[in-house]
């Protein structure tokens, strides 16, 4: 038996991404001001309101990919609460106090449930 034994094909692997797994992008809760992912925390931006009247509105940037300013905060009342009484979301976005969060509040108390 002259066999051709079963060589040992050493199958170049493919290549794996860099590992995702340990931390990634850290941004600061404008709410709590504590550092977290930001993958778990949610991207506020100013809406770009063509009206012109009224206070400017606060949108959450589910995509966190809107271009301009953004202000991180958890996705909580808490901290939204925290970020409105410290007046951070209108500092983080450069913008004139005071702002429209109706829209994320309404946000949050859909996601709470
Ligand atoms: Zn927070």
């Amino acid at each position: 038996m002259s066999g051709t034994g079963p060589r040992a094909q050493d199958s170049t692997c493919p290549r794996t991404p860099s590992p995702a797994g340990s931390a990634g992008p850290v941004r600061t809760c404008v709410g709590c001001r504590e550092r977290d992912l930001r993958s778990v925390l949610l991207r506020l931006v100013l809406a770009q309101v063509a009206t012109g009247a009224g206070e400017p509105r606060v949108v959450v940037d589910e995509r966190k990919a809107m271009p301009g300013r953004g202000a991180w905060v958890h996705p909580t009342l808490a901290c939204l609460d925290l970020a409105v009484r410290r007046r951070a979301v209108p500092r983080a976005l450069r913008a004139a106090a005071p702002l429209d969060l109706t829209a994320v509040r309404d946000y949050l108390e859909r996601a709470d449930r």
